[in-house]
């Protein structure tokens, strides 16, 4: 039982003003600096809580009741008075703690003194940035995922901030959506394993996350953000809904709806998916939070006549509180008194709203001190992990004749690009007055690392850092000349990254290929660091550069671990955790696709293919190289065949076969040969990323309940049937060890 509910009767307990002021009592430096760790609380402290939420319910206006649904943000039109009013639940987009101070103040001041919420998206980092979460899921280290979430969520914690919109876990197959940067890549399996992850990590950092967006974002089509999505139910179920699953096991507080329609249906209006399915079947007891304005923008799909009826819509679908339409304020009283809406909705929500505050200990609390967010932010061990999880997360694409890590005949190197040689300012400059580190230049970075041995001239070659726009390569030309190896750094940044930059051509900007052109053309072997928020097309340079490194926004201290890469005090280890394709057109391009009843065999026409393109992908899922050489033989199954009610299980021999210690991601996959409905040529069932001393071997096992191998049909049942399944092992998607395991026993089929 947590103290206060131990201490406190509970009618002491609905008067927060008293008890803020009470504890404000209690000096600054008593206040612990390890944030709370959130969880939803259990027995009798959870049934303390609903008792809490009753009494305080039965105190409430209506006003009061519809001021808990509504988030407003920091702008032009939100007043702090709102606060004090009752108006507001919870406010997004403060980042300064003399404001957050001043919000709770106004909020302690209001009749009934209920703690606001205080939201923002801390994706990746707060002070201290790590890898974008696309880079974190290349890493295949959960531990170092949890800890991204951790130092993100104890970072916003420290300077006042209690909840976040994050995870992302939307699937996505498609590079042109430019919120791939924000997901776990294209695998369900790796994605499922990451949305746990970093639910537990901004939990253990002290934030409620918001699991979003509920459900199918990442289907846009043509890869337009906002799109239209279409998706067949076995897919919702199959593909979409685990990582969602795994969220609400791991005990998410809030889940966020879409901006899209699925099927036709906007998400903030879809009652089946809010109230049966995310209230109902999965039981969840948090509260559910509109998408940006997403009440309102009903209207724009075409879905409500109005203000009033968008209201009606999204809140009789399950969506209980609206961030930033203001519509809930202004139409929802108005709503409830005419019976439109009925009262027992409304409590339903505030219910949920009120329970979700007092499980995150939001009643208990003491004021936020601002003093914290001096001393917690950017520390000596939150960028030491950053470099950790930055570390992990770099892909190496390309090492022709082991270019890398650069030799000690590489006397000079040349670094191009204006990403090498500005620091970057995505994400790092909005938040005035706060302790934050921004990442160095990779050109310091390499001359730190090669002081003395290795002379570094660099040149920006492009206009900006920006890099859309032509600049000297003339300079940069004659930068290369001068060097015995040449590094640049290509890619996206400043407005090309998140939300609302979809892209068309997934192509370098034609100003970049035509500079990589030019310094290739010189005839230095080139190591091209490929710095982007998604998986772009390298077909029109692969073949003719040394050495490609794949960095997705590693955060403050990227440079640091490119550098170190390069210079081979990092082995690199990170994955693919999407397609790389060879052509946009191409896309969605993923490795988990359907048979098809023509496949590619004889390389004919009326074979599945492009006339003008190969099938295959440049770089498939799972792939990255390391400057170690790893072989992996002796795929071993325990059992030819197992009862359907068994677990198929095995191992792997690893061995290490030459260069420096390194770690390689030993990956499972696997195939039902035939069953009633097509299933993936091969799906992702396990992995473990292995650190291996040269010349150690170990096996590596997997086990895998045969239950957890089926699929859904189109009316939701759950399948899982007996017949022959293939286990593949290897170090991408397209491992090739084999071993096939018969499955006996009578098919099961669950109804939902
Ligand atoms: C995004 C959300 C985000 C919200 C608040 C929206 O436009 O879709 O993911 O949490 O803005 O910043």
């Amino acid at each position: 039982m947590n103290s206060f509910l131990r201490r406190v009767p509970a009618t002491f307990a609905l008067a927060p003003l008293a008890l803020a002021v009470l504890l404000s009592a209690t000096p600054a430096a008593a206040q612990p600096a390890q944030p709370p760790h959130l969880a939803w609380k259990t027995g009798e402290e959870a049934q303390l809580i609903e008792q809490r939420v009753e009494e305080l319910l039965a105190r409430m206006t209506l006003a009061e009741k519809v001021g808990q649904l509504n988030l407003w943000g920091r702008g032009d039109e939100f007043r702090m008075e709102w606060l004090r009013e009752g108006r507001t639940g919870a406010v997004m987009n403060f980042t300064e703690p003399a404001h957050i101070r001043e919000v709770q103040q106004h909020a302690a001041r209001s009749r009934l003194g209920i703690p606001p919420i205080i939201a923002l998206d801390a994706i990746n980092g707060f002070a201290t940035y790590f890898p974008q979460p696309i880079g974190q899921a290349a890493t295949f280290n959960l531990r170092l995922v949890e800890l991204a979430s951790y130092w993100s969520a104890r970072e916003a914690r420290a300077a006042g901030i209690n909840w976040t919109f994050a995870p992302m876990i939307d699937m996505t197959r498609d590079a042109r959506w430019g919120r791939v940067m924000e997901g776990a890549g294209e695998d369900v399996h790796l994605a499922t394993l990451v949305a746990a992850a970093r639910v537990a990590g901004y939990h253990r950092g002290g934030l409620a996350t918001s699991a979003k967006h509920f459900i199918g974002y990442g289907e846009a089509e043509g890869g337009r953000d906002y799109n239209s999505v279409w998706i067949p139910v076995s897919k919702l179920w199959d593909y979409h809904m685990p990582p969602f699953q795994a969220a609400l096991a791991a005990g998410t507080f809030t889940v966020m709806t879409s901006l899209s329609a699925m099927n036709g249906v906007a998400s903030t209006a879809d009652r089946g998916l809010v109230t049966e399915i995310l209230k109902g079947r999965f039981g969840f007891r948090g509260f559910v939070v509109s998408d940006f304005e997403s009440v309102r923008e009903l209207m724009n799909h075409g879905t409500a006549a109005d203000g009033p009826d968008a209201v009606r819509r999204a809140f009789m679908a399950g969506v209980d509180m609206d961030m930033m339409s203001g519509l809930f304020d202004a139409h929802l009283a108005d709503l409830v008194r005419a019976g439109t809406v009925p009262a027992a909705r409304l409590d339903d929500a505030v219910r949920r709203v009120l329970r979700v505050k007092m499980h995150m200990g939001l009643f208990d609390e003491a004021p936020y001190d601002p003093a914290l967010a001096r001393r917690d932010l950017a520390t000596p061990q939150s960028r030491a992990d950053s470099l950790a999880v930055a570390r992990e997360s770099i892909v190496l694409l390309r090492n022709e004749g082991n270019v890398l890590p650069v030799k000690p005949s590489v006397r000079s190197i040349a670094v191009i690009g204006g990403l090498a040689t500005h620091q970057e300012d995505w994400q790092y400059s909005d938040k005035a007055g706060l302790p934050r580190v921004r990442p160095d230049r990779l050109t310091d970075e390499l001359a730190r690392l090669f002081a003395g041995r290795v002379r570094i001239a660099s040149s920006r070659g492009l206009a900006t850092h920006c890099n859309l726009a032509a600049g000297n390569t003339a300079g940069a030309v004659a930068t290369a000349r001068a060097a015995d190896l040449v590094v640049v750094m290509l890619g996206e940044d400043c407005e090309q990254i998140g939300e609302g930059t979809s892209r068309a051509h997934l192509d370098l900007p034609q100003p970049q290929q035509a500079l990589l052109d030019a310094l290739i053309a010189t005839g230095k072997p080139v190591v091209v660091v490929m710095h982007t928020s998604r998986p772009f097309v390298l077909t029109r340079f692969v073949g003719r550069v040394a050495a490609i490194l794949q960095a997705f926004h590693l955060g403050t201290e990227g440079r640091t671990a490119i550098a170190e890469v390069i210079a081979g005090r990092v082995n690199p280890s990170g994955k693919l955790p999407m397609t790389f394709p060879r052509a946009t057109g191409q896309v969605p391009i993923y490795y988990d696709r359907l048979p098809t009843g023509r496949p590619r065999v004889k390389h004919f026409r009326y074979e599945t293919g492009y006339l003008d393109e190969s099938m295959e992908p440049l770089f498939p899922f799972g792939f990255g190289l390391s400057y170690s050489r790893f072989t992996l033989d002796n795929l071993r199954l325990d059992a030819p065949s197992v009862p359907i009610s068994g677990t198929i299980a095995g191992e792997v021999r690893l061995a290490h076969a030459g260069g420096p210690a390194g770690q390689e991601v030993v990956q499972f996959y696997v195939r039902q040969k035939v069953a009633s409905r097509s299933r993936p040529l091969r799906q992702l069932r396990h992995f473990e990323k292995v650190a291996l001393e040269p010349g150690a071997a170990r096996s590596v096992r997997f086990a895998l309940p045969v239950r957890s191998l089926g699929f859904h049909d189109d009316q939701g049942r759950y399948h899982v049937e007996p017949g022959e399944y293939e286990v593949y092992a290897g170090t991408d998607s397209n491992a090739t060890l084999a071993a096939t395991v018969t499955v006996t026993g009578e098919a099961i089929v669950t109804t939902p």
